[in-house]
């Protein structure tokens, strides 16, 4: 069993397919071990994506980050992490494959619906920044 952090991120969520998100990865039989609605600080949002300081696209993804709520989520399965990414689909909806959550809801780069951790080490980091130990399942229900 491998954890994994899940964002909805605000467009996905200002669009009403939180539902349709989480179904996807519930029937694919990822086990739930926390999951809330939130707003994201500023702060939250740059140590989040810290690996993108500098970048050009880094105060737009900050502001886009911030400008509504989204839906965190950590997840548990075997090879998780990867499973999720593929599943997620490619960082610009135009090359995700057909059938992926990106694919099938988003079509800019910008604004590309869910949010899921790079590595095991992106992992742990990301969790800890979005959930106090208490908030999480230690294994699934
Ligand atoms: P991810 O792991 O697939 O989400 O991709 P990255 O970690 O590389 O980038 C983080 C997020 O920044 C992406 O999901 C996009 O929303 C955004 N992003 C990445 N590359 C670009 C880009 O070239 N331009 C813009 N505007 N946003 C980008």
């Amino acid at each position: 069993m491998e954890r994994t952090f899940v964002m909805i991120k605000p467009d996905g969520v200002r669009r009403g397919l939180t539902a349709d998100i989480l179904a996807i990865f519930l029937r694919k039989g990822y086990r739930l071990l926390g999951l809330k609605l939130m707003r994201i600080s500023r702060e939250l949002a740059e140590r989040h994506y810290a690996e993108h300081q500098g970048k050009a696209f880094f105060e737009p993804l900050l502001a886009f980050m911030t400008g509504g709520p989204v839906v965190a989520m950590v997840l548990a399965g075997t090879d998780a992490i990867a499973t999720v990414r593929t599943l997620m689909g490619a960082t610009d909806p135009a090359k995700a494959q057909p059938g992926t959550i990106r694919s099938m809801f988003a079509t800019a780069v910008t604004e590309n619906v869910v949010h899921g951790s790079a590595s095991p080490e992106d992992a742990e980091r990301e969790i800890a920044l979005f959930f106090a130990p208490g908030e999480l399942l230690a294994g699934p229900a």
